[in-house]
C-alpha cells in the first residue's frame, strides 16, 4: 500500500469528439470524493482542451495536449499548433517525445526544442523515453534513456517543470508491461542520470486495472501514464483506487 503523492496521467491519443466527454463526470465524480494523495491530468486531442478545461472548472482534475509545433511564436505552419496556444486555450501541461512521435520522426533535437518552447509558453512537460525491443534485446536500454535524456533535455537548467514518463516502445499497445526487475532497474537508472534532484517519474505502457497490482509496488515510480486504458472512466478509477490498497 503506499500513501505517495502518485500522478494519474490520461493520454487520449487521436480519439475522442465532444460526446466523449460525458464520460468524464463518472471521475469527476470520484476526484471530490477521493482523499488519496494524487494528481488527475486528462490529455485529450486539441480539439477537446478547451471545452475539457471548462467541463473541469470546478475540478482538480488538469488538462494537458500531446504535442506541438517547435516554435511558440505565430507563423506561416499550416495544420500546427504552437505551446502558447495550448496554453491559451486551458492546458498546463504537455506530452512531448511520445514513442508514437519518435517513430514518426521526431528527433532528439527537435523533441529538445519543443520542449524549451513549451517550458517558455508555461506549460508543465511529460518528456517521454524509452527503449525499443530489439534495444532492450542488445541490452542497450540504458545508453538509449541516457541519450534520449542528454540530449532532451540539453541546456534546460531548471528542470523543475519536466516530468519524465519512462515508456518501453515495446509495451505501449501490446498488453506487455516489463518484469518488475528489469522496471526498477530503468527507474533507478533514470533517477541516478539526475543526480541529487530527480524528476517525478513514471510508468507508461499497458497499464490496466488488472496489471496495477505489480506495477504499484515498484517504489521509485510517481505514478502512471496511461493510454487505452484511461479512455474507460471505469477502468481509470480502478487503476486508481488500486495503486492504493
Ligand atoms: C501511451 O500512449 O502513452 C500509453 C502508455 O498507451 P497504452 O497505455 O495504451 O499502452
Amino acid at each position: 500500500m503506499t500513501n505517495k503523492y502518485m500522478y494519474f496521467i490520461a493520454n487520449w491519443k487521436m480519439f475522442g469528439d465532444l460526446r466523449t466527454l460525458n464520460s468524464l463526470d463518472k471521475v469527476i465524480k470520484f476526484s471530490k470524493i477521493n482523499k488519496r494523495k494524487s494528481k488527475l491530468i486528462y490529455c485529450p486531442p486539441n480539439t477537446l482542451i478547451r471545452p475539457m478545461s471548462k467541463r473541469l472548472q470546478k475540478t482538480k482534475i488538469e488538462v494537458g495536449a500531446q504535442n506541438c509545433h517547435v516554435s511558440d511564436s505565430y507563423g506561416a505552419f499550416t495544420g500546427s499548433v504552437n505551446s502558447k496556444m495550448l496554453k491559451n486555450v486551458g492546458a498546463k501541461y504537455i506530452i512531448l517525445g511520445h514513442s508514437e512521435n519518435r517513430q514518426e520522426g521526431e528527433s532528439d533535437k527537435l523533441i529538445n526544442l519543443k520542449i524549451r518552447s513549451a517550458i517558455k509558453s508555461g506549460l508543465k512537460i511529460i518528456f517521454c523515453i524509452g527503449e525499443t525491443l530489439k534495444e532492450k534485446r542488445n541490452k542497450r536500454t540504458n545508453q538509449v534513456l541516457s541519450n534520449q535524456i542528454n540530449k532532451g533535455l540539453k541546456s534546460i537548467r531548471n528542470k523543475s517543470d519536466i516530468i519524465v514518463a519512462y515508456e518501453p516502445f515495446w509495451s505501449i499497445g501490446t498488453g506487455i508491461i516489463p518484469k518488475s526487475k528489469d522496471l526498477i532497474k530503468s527507474v533507478n537508472f533514470i533517477k541516478n542520470k539526475f543526480g541529487s534532484k530527480p524528476p517525478k517519474i513514471l510508468y507508461g505502457g499497458s497499464v490496466n486495472n488488472q496489471n496495477i497490482s505489480q506495477l504499484k509496488n515498484i517504489s521509485g515510480i510517481d505514478g502512471f501514464l496511461i493510454g487505452g486504458a484511461s479512455q474507460d472512466p471505469k477502468k481509470f478509477i480502478d487503476i486508481i483506487k488500486k495503486t492504493y490498497n
